[in-house]
């Protein structure tokens, strides 16, 4: 079995890499839990200290860290550049204030002689996606490492050239051997691991299929699992919204990362009396989106990470159409060996077909008609998902009553869900569980433990 690094855009092989027999496997998970009882220990300050360097050594490599990304996964360099600018950031971002996140408290109200404190519990296994092969792992293993646990990164299968390095990234920074280790292993040893004595838990980033299959190996060895899965976000346009910032903000939303990002917007829900010029003007702009070479300073939007996602993508437009879906542009992969898909857009899915419940990941945006705000409501929350979801419309205060509405992770009104280090980010029901960043992503993996003098 290998793992195997395929550029998207031009779906050649550019690297391999052997996978780890179930021995080495075990063998690792045995030094890592033995680096972890030492690194448990460290002053605060070393561990703030690597942090920082870190993220000097991401800032100092962006440049070829930035080209690994866009030839495992496509995305158009200038946003590899973004995605590695933001894993330094996050690391300052918990250097800064982690210790504060971590410093020992004594909740309000509680008897004088209590405190409680935040401590290590071992190895923490991150089951890590291909979208964004590097913000991923580091906003799970920033904070995981500052806590004092360990991480074992089992990241997807095509972007092992990532995992190495990211490895080669935290050494550099001066952390100590097997503290962070990548390993090369597929799905199947995934429960292994979870069995081993050393690991405390797991963060899954993916599908729903892949939470529900790790979540339910973990919980037959009691460890913990934290889940972020998939979305299907919710956009709301109201009729007095300002479509010059509304209208963008769909493109950027559904089309970044070509599209393959688990708080894009995916479903336009538009009310009837701004329906027409939303469509006209948002099948407008998705049809100026440059696609193409991805290593091109002019290029909006590269290939999907991978010829199977984009034959993924087509069989759920193709369904879309059974069900009754008009295609107003694009719906079909465009010529040649890469897995480049157009900006698409489709009207008139009926909201309860089993396509419209599902994410699309890729640049389809499905479009909905809305009589009136109980109905654009209806249909926000009428799937399964629960990550994120936007509100556009002049009257704030509308905005933040219809978001309170919407039954998802983060809400926002006027503009572009995203993620920040300083606000907790997950989302509910088949969106998963658990959060990340702030102090909230910090303390999922630390034993919370309450101590008496009294
Ligand atoms: P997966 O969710 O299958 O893969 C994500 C990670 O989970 C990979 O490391 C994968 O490794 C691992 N994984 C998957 N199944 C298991 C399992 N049973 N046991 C252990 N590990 C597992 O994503 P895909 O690449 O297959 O994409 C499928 C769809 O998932 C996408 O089209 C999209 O809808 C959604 N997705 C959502 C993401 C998000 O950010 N919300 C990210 C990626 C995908 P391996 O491949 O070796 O099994």
């Amino acid at each position: 079995m290998i793992l195997q690094s395929v550029n998207p855009a031009t779906n050649r092989v550019e690297n391999t890499f052997p996978c780890w027999s179930l021995q080495t496997t075990a063998t690792v998970l045995d030094d890592m839990s033995e680096a972890w009882s030492r690194w448990a220990v460290f002053p605060m300050r070393e561990r703030v200290d690597m942090l920082c360097e870190a993220a000097r050594e991401i800032r100092a490599r962006l440049e070829p860290l930035a080209v690994l990304i866009t030839h495992e996964m496509g995305k158009p360099l200038r946003e590899a550049r973004l995605e590695v600018e933001k894993c330094a950031m996050i690391c300052e971002h918990y250097a800064a204030h982690g210790p504060q996140y971590l410093a020992p408290m004594r909740p309000h109200g509680a008897p004088q002689d209590a405190t409680v404190v935040f401590e290590p519990q071992g190895v923490v296994l991150a089951v890590m996606p291909w979208n964004f092969p590097f913000w991923q792992v580091f906003r799970i293993a920033a904070p995981t490492l500052l806590a004092g646990n360990g991480v074992a990164l089992k990241h997807a299968p095509n972007v092992p050239g990532c995992a190495e390095v990211i490895e080669h990234i935290f050494l550099s920074a001066g952390l100590p051997e097997n503290v962070f280790r990548s390993l090369f292993i597929d799905e199947d040893v995934v429960e292994p691991v979870l069995s081993h004595p050393g690991v405390a838990g797991v963060s899954l980033t993916g599908s729903c299929g892949a939470g529900s299959s790790v979540a339910a190996a973990a919980g037959r060895y009691l460890k913990k699992s934290v889940l972020e899965l998939g979305g299907s976000d919710p956009f709301i346009v109201l009729p007095d919204a300002e479509l010059d910032k509304a209208v963008p903000t769909a493109v950027a939303s559904r089309c970044r990362n070509a599209g393959q990002a688990c708080i894009a917007a995916k479903r336009f829900i538009l009310h009837r009396d701004i329906y027409d010029e939303f469509l006209e003007r948002l099948i407008f702009a998705m049809e100026d989106v440059r696609v193409g070479d991805p290593l091109r300073p002019d290029t909006d939007m590269g290939p999907l990470a991978s010829v199977y996602q984009r034959d993924r993508l087509q069989n759920q437009v193709d369904r879309c159409v059974e069900a009754g879906g008009c295609i107003l542009l694009g719906g079909s992969p465009l010529p040649g060996a890469g897995a480049f898909y157009p900006p698409t857009v489709i009207a008139d899915v009926p909201p309860d077909a089993d396509v419209a419940g599902e994410e699309l990941f890729g640049p389809v945006a499905l479009v909905f008609r809305a009589e009136d705000e109980d109905e654009a409501v209806a249909l926000a929350n009428g799937t399964d998902f629960g990550l994120g979801g936007a509100v556009w419309t002049a009257d704030t205060k509308r905005g933040l009553a219809l978001a309170a509405r919407i039954r998802a992770g983060s809400v926002c009104v006027n503009g572009l869900v995203r993620s920040d280090p300083f606000l907790p980010f997950g989302g509910t029901r088949s969106s998963g569980y658990g959060r990340e960043m702030a102090e909230y992503g910090l303390r999922e993996f630390v034993n919370i433990k309450c101590v008496r003098t009294g």
